[in-house]
């Protein structure tokens, strides 16, 4: 698809509602169209699926999402001010678009929703992981979501996608690649945004597996990899040693050595020892 509509350019939708970005809402927008549905693209075919979008501000990924063919998106946005321009979409694309105000982290979105699901949003970075890491942790698999297609911090996309043994290595890595294939799709200068933040952004696209790789309940792969994580460096049995009393057996039993380091310890390492700490 990719038509653009016949709403006003992003820069005066922003002139005409007063939308100066504010810094405690994590706004940095993006006002080329052009990109907006580039970064739509990346999510995949639209066409028959609801999207979520988090944190659409003044419109212009929304806009990017529903000119690809998205059959329905529910938006949540936390900034009252950006609703009347929100509502100018909704009014451009009858029917496809409802918008949502409050914080995403606390409405659940579910009920508004009909499966097939994506997920796209450009998001300040603290409120994104937050976000992924909820849905990457549901208790049961497959998750209410096909595949997320999030911004990020290039830093933060980096630890997302890294392999064991890198210096970007951690929680991240681990609970989105348990059970998602994940890949950055785009990067992104600062210019990109208005205003530019200080550091580049990355486009990164998850899509969910059908089974994750490993069994493993998720709260206890959770909960050992912030815990082995938290104290980089140390070695596993000091690192971990609140999680079980006898986490060097643990350890042993999952085929981890205690002196290892949670840096060296692939996925697979890290499943072993939950289904091991469960056993507890
Ligand atoms: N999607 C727009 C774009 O790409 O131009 C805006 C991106 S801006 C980085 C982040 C947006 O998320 C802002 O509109 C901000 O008000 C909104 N936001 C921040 N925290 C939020 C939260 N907890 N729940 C919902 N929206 C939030």
């Amino acid at each position: 698809m990719s038509v653009f509509d016949t709403l006003p350019p992003l820069r005066d939708v922003i002139a005409d509602h007063g939308l100066r970005a504010r810094k405690s809402m994590g706004q940095n927008f993006l006002l080329d169209l052009n990109l907006t549905s580039k970064i739509a693209r990346q999510a995949g075919d639209l066409t028959g699926c609801d999207v979520l979008e988090i944190g659409p501000g003044p419109g212009g990924l929304t806009r990017g999402l529903l000119s690809e063919g998205a059959r329905h998106v529910l938006a949540i946005e936390k900034d009252a001010r950006c609703l009347p321009a929100l509502a100018q979409v909704a009014a451009a694309y009858p029917e496809r678009l409802t918008v949502l105000e409050g914080d995403a982290l606390e409405i659940d979105p579910l009920v508004h929703l009909t499966p097939p699901i994506r997920v796209a949003a450009n998001l300040p970075y603290n409120v994104g992981t937050e976000l992924l890491v909820r849905w990457l942790t549901p208790k049961e698999w497959p998750p209410f979501w096909q595949s997320l297609t999030l911004m990020f911090q290039r830093e933060v996309a980096e630890r997302i996608v890294a392999a064991p043994g890198s210096k970007t290595y951690g929680r991240l890595a681990i609970l989105a690649q348990w059970r998602s294939d994940a890949r950055i799709v785009l990067q992104l200068p600062p210019e990109a945004f208005t205003p530019p933040p200080k550091v580049s952004s990355s486009v990164v696209h998850l899509t969910a597996l059908a089974e994750p790789r490993f069994p493993a309940d998720a709260q206890i792969l959770s909960r050992v990899v912030a815990a082995a994580f938290n104290q980089r460096r140390k070695m596993l049995r000091a690192a971990l040693k609140g999680v079980a009393p006898d986490i060097e057996d643990r350890l042993i039993a999952a085929g981890l050595k205690p002196t290892d380091r949670a840096e060296q310890v692939p996925l697979e390492g890290f499943c072993a020892l939950a289904r091991a700490v469960a056993q507890t």
